[in-house]
């Protein structure tokens, strides 16, 4: 799963089929209709969670001391199904073709 992080407020957001921004609103971003390709704005620092790794984690949560680590990173700079771009832009885009 594709998320983001603000590094103004520190908020992480899961990226959804709908624009999110994080608390400051200076980071926001969207699954674009295909459900592969994601739009960031702002702020915005991409990461990824390995969804099935994170299962695990969750499922064999401890009772006592500590849960069991999950596979995630930092997404780079340039990565072929994250495009950057300007929210207000974007936002009058889609107001003209729902
Ligand atoms: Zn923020």
């Amino acid at each position: 799963m594709k998320l983001i992080f603000c590094p103004k407020c520190y908020d992480v957001l899961r990226l959804i089929p709908r624009m999110r921004f994080c608390d400051c609103k200076q980071s926001s971003g969207i699954v674009e209709k295909d459900g592969l390709n994601s739009k960031m704005f702002g702020e915005a620092v991409p990461l990824w969670f390995s969804n099935e790794s994170f299962i695990e984690a969750l499922y064999s949560r401890p009772t006592i001391g500590m849960g069991n680590r999950f596979d995630a990173f930092i997404i780079a700079y340039s990565c072929p199904t994250i495009n950057s771009g300007n929210v207000d832009n974007y936002k009058i885009s889609n107001d003209e073709n729902p």
